[in-house]
């Protein structure tokens, strides 16, 4: 069974990164209404009451709200999250054509246009800010202007990538949200309607996302991974007037060369390795190379491009200093990541310095291997792949998973040290879950080798295969 997330947390972290305006709300249907006394801080309307006003007690005044079929002022509302039918005045058109449209006919369009809940599964409905963990949500609601909004949709579609789906019958915005989202079980994104502005007090820039409970980990994950890369709200601008190619990743120029340059004669299919700390990146490699894979050592080409005497290295003594060397010449690597710890500019100066030779040593090596083996599924071990962003260098990724627990008990085994020390040291890096979403393959190292011996093998019959495909020009 999956694990219920933390709403507390997502919700916290989710309305920081987004300064959202007001609360993320749960929104459950419930199949008796009974149920809805069993809600904690449950308050039932006085008097008739629209969807929308429920929604903005929910968003804005912070209430856990319910309502079943009696409680609502009109047809409308009820039919649409499937709490009653429509009566014949609306299926003929009649109703929409008092005020929202010129005929009957158009009326009758209108209503057989609305997505509503299927009928006679439910007798009521509960909303609450999703902070307080109030029940378990089908769906959560996201009120928030339209640059808010796209990070949202940046983030859902950052893995496993869908088209994002906007609709809008025009009145009954609710049902291009709730109950689209219900029944499709995608998100789904609107323009709050007229009614909802008046009833509901949406405000003129606000739009809404309706998201199935279960995508709203995915949401905060893209999130988060896209944070890491620089992109937020609020978004910050680039002159219009000025040239604007310092602004972009470095590596957006000259990419379509630079693939080339990697690929050289050949048709390797270039295998990115990586994992957390510990996690079983050596001992994963060796049973690759075993079955045939070359591999290509990213760190040890970043240490040799900063040898003395390198080109790398004078320029960063020129630029640092010597004080960033040590007595017998090599370069203090510990002080220069203390220097550059946390100054972007810094760090981007320093990168100036060694990718050029870094990339340069990759592509010479990769096409030593392709020379004698064309065709070679290339492992590249890159123990900072996803923090340095270098997913696009490759064909797919490999990530070596280890539960945290066990990450922390091999780490302070191997490296002779406290569990609270080896727990410290992985607080300081990206968690080893939050990798998996990069990857193409995730070999699961909990167990021991033989059951991670049988992963690889399945792995690499895999990748030969799409290597094939890539040849047979399939993929
Ligand atoms: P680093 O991030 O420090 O480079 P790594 O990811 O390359 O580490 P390994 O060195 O392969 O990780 O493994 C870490 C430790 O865990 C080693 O002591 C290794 O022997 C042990 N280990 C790896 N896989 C298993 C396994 N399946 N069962 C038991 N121990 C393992």
């Amino acid at each position: 069974m999956q694990a219920q997330p933390n709403w507390e947390k997502l919700t916290q972290r989710l309305e920081r990164l987004m300064r959202l305006k007001s609360f993320p709300i749960a929104f459950k249907m419930l199949r008796e209404k009974a149920e809805l006394d069993t809600i904690p801080f449950m308050r039932r309307p006085d008097h008739k009451v629209t969807l929308c006003q429920l929604i903005n007690l929910a968003r804005n005044f912070d209430w856990t709200v319910g309502a079943d079929v009696d409680d609502f002022l009109f047809a409308s509302c009820p039919s649409i999250i499937g709490l009653s039918d429509i009566p014949e005045s609306h299926k003929d058109g009649s109703f929409r054509s008092i005020v929202w449209v010129a005929t009957k006919e158009d009326g009758r369009k209108c209503e057989a246009s609305i997505p509503r809940i299927p009928l006679g599964e439910y007798e009521a409905v509960a909303l609450a800010p999703l902070v307080y963990n109030p029940f378990e949500p089908d769906i959560v609601l996201i009120y928030a202007n339209p640059a808010q909004m796209m990070l949202l949709i940046n983030s859902l579609q950052f893995s496993r990538y869908e088209v994002m789906q906007f609709f809008c019958v025009g009145e009954s915005s609710c049902s291009d949200a709730i109950a689209r989202c219900f029944n499709t079980g995608k998100p789904s994104l609107s323009i709050p309607c007229y009614g909802e502005r008046r009833y509901g007090h949406a405000q003129d820039e606000d739009l809404v996302m309706a998201i199935p409970a279960e995508s709203m980990g995915k949401a905060l994950q893209g999130m988060e991974a896209l944070y890491r890369r620089g992109v937020r709200y609020p978004i910050s601008y680039a002159g219009a007037e000025a040239d604007i190619t310092p602004q972009f990743p470095a590596t957006y120029k000259g990419l379509e060369e630079m693939m080339e340059k990697i690929r050289g004669e050949g048709n390797p299919l270039l295998v990115g390795l990586t994992g957390g700390i510990a996690s079983g990146k050596t001992t994963v490699s060796k049973m690759f190379q075993e079955l045939g894979a070359p591999i290509i050592d990213f760190d040890l080409i970043a240490r040799q491009v900063v040898e003395p005497g390198t080109p790398a290295l004078a320029k960063i003594v020129d630029h640092f200093g010597r004080q960033v060397l040590q007595s017998d010449g090599r370069l203090d690597r510990k002080k220069l990541s203390q220097i550059v710890f946390r100054d972007i500019e810094k760090r981007k100066k320093l990168e100036s310095f060694t990718h050029p030779p870094i990339y340069e040593g990759f592509f010479n090596q990769v096409n030593e291997i392709t020379v004698r083996q064309p065709d070679a599924i290339i492992q590249v071990a890159v123990p900072l792949l996803i923090e340095l962003n270098l997913q696009y260098l490759f064909d797919t990724i490999v990530i070596v998973h280890i539960s945290p627990e066990e990450q922390t008990k091999r780490l302070a085994r191997r490296d002779s040290i406290s569990t609270e020390e080896a727990a410290n040291m992985l607080k300081a890096q990206l968690p080893i879950d939050d990798k998996k979403a990069f990857a193409g393959f995730v070999i699961n190292n909990d167990q021991g080798l033989d059951s991670t011996r049988k992963q690889v093998q399945s792995v690499w019959e895999d990748l030969n295969r799409l290597q094939r495909s890539r040849s047979d020009g399939i993929f």
